[in-house]
C-alpha cells in the first residue's frame, strides 16, 4: 500500500492534537507515515508518540544548527521524501504557515492544492477529499488530475483515530543546508497563553462588533475560559482594534471546526460563516432577530450580549 505523508505539528516537544486527527485521516487513502523535523532531544518521545496516533513510519530529520525549518526548506525536503517514495497523498494541517506550505509543495510535486479539507477517501484507486465551499452552504467533492494531492485538512474534522503501530519504522532524512543560506531578520512569536488554540479547541466563543470595544471582550474571555474554550473574533472586530488580528474567524482568517461555537454579537456574514460553519453546535447571540446568523444557529437567543453572555458564564460555571 502507498505511504500517506503526514506533516507532524509538535509544540514544546509534544505532539499537537491535530496530528493524530491528520494520522487517521491518512490511514483511509495509505498507510498512514509521519514527517517529523524535531530537536534530536524531544526525537524518541515523538517518535513514539507518533507510533500510538498510528503512524508506521516516521521520517525524521533535525534542522541544521538547531534553526527551525524555513517553509521552503520543508517544502524541499518534502518534496523529497515524497517524490522517492510510493505516495497516495500528503495531509498537512490548514494554518497560514501549512497552506503556503502546501502551495509550494504542490508546485514542486507538479500536482494541485486540495485545500480546507474535511474528509478523504479513495474512490477507484484515487484520493477524493470534500471541502466546505461558498461558505459551508455547499460541500463539494474533488480531486487532483495529476501528481501526488497535497491536502490542507481543517482540525476537529473527523473523530476517528488510527491503529496505534508498536514500534514504527524510523527513517533518517538529511536536511540540506540551503545556499546561500536564508539570513532571518526578525523573529516574530505569537504570544502563547493558557488557552487552547482555535483550530484545536472544542468550544470558541468568538466576539463581533457589538462587543464594542477592546476593554469589553473580557465579557467573550470570561465565557471562554469558562468552558476552557478558546476566543476568535469576527474581521469587523479585528479591523477595530477590539482583538488581534491571529484570532480572526473567517474567509480571511482561521476556519475552525469545534463541538461548540459560541458567537456574541456577530451578524453571521458569509465570510465569517465560511471559517466557522462546519461547527457541529453552534449559538448565537445577537440583538437583531433577523440577524443572518440565526440562520445557521442551532440555539439562538435574541438579546443583549452583556446580558446572555455573563448569565450563561455564571450558569456554566456553577455546573
Ligand atoms: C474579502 C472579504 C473577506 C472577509 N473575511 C472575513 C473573515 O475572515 N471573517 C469575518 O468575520 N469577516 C470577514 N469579512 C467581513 C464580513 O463581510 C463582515 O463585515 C464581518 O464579518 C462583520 O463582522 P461582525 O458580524 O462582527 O459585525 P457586524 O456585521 O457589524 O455585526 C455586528 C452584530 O452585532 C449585533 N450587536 C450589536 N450590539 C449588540 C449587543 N450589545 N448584543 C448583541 N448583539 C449586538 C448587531 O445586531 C449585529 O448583528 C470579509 C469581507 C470581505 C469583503
Amino acid at each position: 500500500m502507498p505511504q500517506a505523508l503526514v506533516l507532524a505539528v509538535t509544540a514544546d516537544g509534544a505532539l499537537r492534537p491535530v496530528t493524530a486527527e491528520l494520522l487517521a485521516a491518512a490511514a483511509r487513502v495509505g498507510d498512514p507515515a509521519a514527517v517529523l523535523v524535531c530537536d534530536p532531544a524531544e526525537r524518541d518521545t515523538l517518535v513514539t508518540a507518533l507510533g500510538a496516533a498510528g503512524a508506521t513510519t516516521v521520517l525524521v530529520a533535525a534542522p541544521p544548527a538547531g534553526a527551525p525549518l524555513l517553509t521552503g526548506e520543508l517544502a524541499a525536503l518534502t518534496a523529497a521524501v515524497t517524490a522517492t517514495g510510493d505516495v497516495s497523498a500528503v495531509l498537512i494541517e490548514s494554518t497560514f504557515d501549512g497552506r503556503e506550505l502546501a502551495g509550494r509543495l504542490a508546485v514542486r510535486l507538479d500536482s494541485g492544492v486540495l485545500a480546507e479539507s474535511t474528509d478523504v477517501e479513495l474512490l477507484d484507486g484515487q484520493v477524493v477529499v470534500t471541502q466546505p465551499a461558498f461558505g459551508g452552504a455547499y460541500s463539494v467533492r474533488w480531486t487532483t488530475t495529476r501528481g501526488v494531492p497535497v491536502i490542507t485538512w481543517r482540525g476537529n474534522s473527523i473523530e476517528d483515530t488510527a491503529a496505534p503501530a508498536d514500534a514504527p519504522a524510523v527513517v533518517e532524512l538529511t536536511v540540506e543546508a540551503p545556499a546561500p543560506a536564508p539570513t532571518v531578520l526578525e523573529e516574530h512569536h505569537e504570544p502563547v497563553g493558557d488557552r487552547p488554540e482555535l483550530t484545536a479547541a472544542s468550544v470558541v466563543v468568538s466576539g463581533g462588533r457589538g462587543v464594542g470595544s477592546a476593554e469589553k471582550f473580557t465579557v467573550v474571555e470570561q465565557l471562554a475560559d469558562t468552558v476552557g474554550g478558546a476566543v476568535g473574533a469576527s474581521r469587523a472586530a479585528v479591523d477595530a482594534g477590539f482583538y488581534p488580528a491571529q484570532f480572526q474567524v473567517g474567509q480571511t482568517g482561521t476556519s475552525v471546526s469545534p463541538q461548540v461555537y459560541i458567537a456574541l454579537g456577530i451578524s453571521g456574514a458569509i465570510q465569517h460563516r465560511a471559517g466557522m460553519q462546519t461547527s457541529k453546535t453552534i449559538v448565537a447571540v445577537n440583538k437583531d432577530p433577523d440577524a443572518p446568523i440565526f440562520e445557521i444557529a442551532d440555539f439562538g437567543v435574541v438579546g443583549d450580549l452583556f446580558t446572555v453572555a455573563p448569565q450563561l458564564t455564571e450558569a456554566l460555571a456553577e455546573r
